[in-house]
């Protein structure tokens, strides 16, 4: 692949994102939480539900990326207070989403993880402006992109000098239908032989479908992925965006039961 210069395998082993105490790279690691911060009492019970059930870090967006500009936008700045206080309260690092350069540096004193979301994949003025951040990079992959134009979207990251760059297949769209997206799971580990960067899976976005969640979960521990990235709100029902791939607790505590173990597995095998 052309000019993935820093992104590329470099023989100095794999890259490990350290998150407070998290690794990311090193063992399994699963991010979860609502698709958006709705409100204090609905994310500070879901943190609580998704640590109790094993989460590593928490997730929730304050700025939304909709398709329709008449649709819930997200609680920005109120959004990102209520996720440090969810922080403090379980010790869960928090992972939000920013969608505008003029947001990188001071949603960074906030988030201990900036995601760039699918359809800013290739906004190159924000791919820079994170560069230049001191926090690590959850970049999603675009939903019309190739595993190169992903991975130099990384190098973009890189090349400011942000080493950590953690990428999330999230699935890419094909003719198929009765799926939101396709997760392309084959993606995984064709970025482990591209690259040194750890990749996580997003199988919430990646099928759109509750019922499919939790295969395409223990689907991508088997592909070699470093962690998960789901959708979980204390009463999905009520959530205000991506109500029909949200799990309850119930339901993350369930897979987690079946996620936990099957990587203890896969780690045996390696
Ligand atoms: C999200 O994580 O809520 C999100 C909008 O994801 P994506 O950019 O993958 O669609
Ligand atoms: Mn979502």
């Amino acid at each position: 692949m052309k000019n993935i210069k820093l992104a590329g395998l470099n023989g100095n082993g794999r890259t490990i994102v350290k998150v407070r105490d998290v690794k990311i790279g090193a063992g399994f690691i699963v991010i979860a939480g609502p698709c958006s911060v709705e409100s204090e009492e609905q994310l500070l019970k879901t943190a609580h539900a998704v640590k109790e059930a094993g989460a590593d870090m928490l997730r929730g967006g304050a700025f939304k990326p909709r398709t329709s500009p008449y649709a819930f936008q997200g609680l920005g700045l109120k959004g990102l207070k209520i996720l440090e206080k969810a922080r403090d309260e379980t010790g869960l690092p928090i992972v939000t989403e920013v969608l505008d350069t003029r947001d990188v540096s001071w949603v960074s004193e906030y988030a201990d993880v900036l995601q760039i979301g699918a359809r800013n994949m290739q906004n190159f003025s924000l791919l820079k402006e994170a560069g230049k951040s001191n926090k690590p990079i959850l970049l999603k992959r675009g939903m019309y992109s190739t595993i190169e134009e992903w991975l130099n979207c990384a190098e973009y990251i890189l090349n400011e000098g942000n080493p950590d760059v953690i990428l999330c297949e999230r699935g890419i769209r094909s003719f198929e239908t009765y799926t939101r997206n396709t997760l392309d799971l084959s993606a995984v580990p064709a970025i482990k032989e591209l690259t040194h960067l750890p990749i996580i899976v997003d199988p919430s976005h990646g099928t759109g479908k509750l019922s499919l969640i939790e295969s395409m979960s223990l689907a991508a521990v088997a592909s070699g992925s470093d962690g998960l990235i789901l959708e979980v709100h204390v009463k999905p029902e009520e959530s205000v965006s991506d109500k029909d791939q949200t799990l309850t607790p119930e339901q993350f505590s369930a897979i987690m039961k079946k996620v936990r173990p099957l990587s203890a597995f896969m780690g045996e095998l390696k």
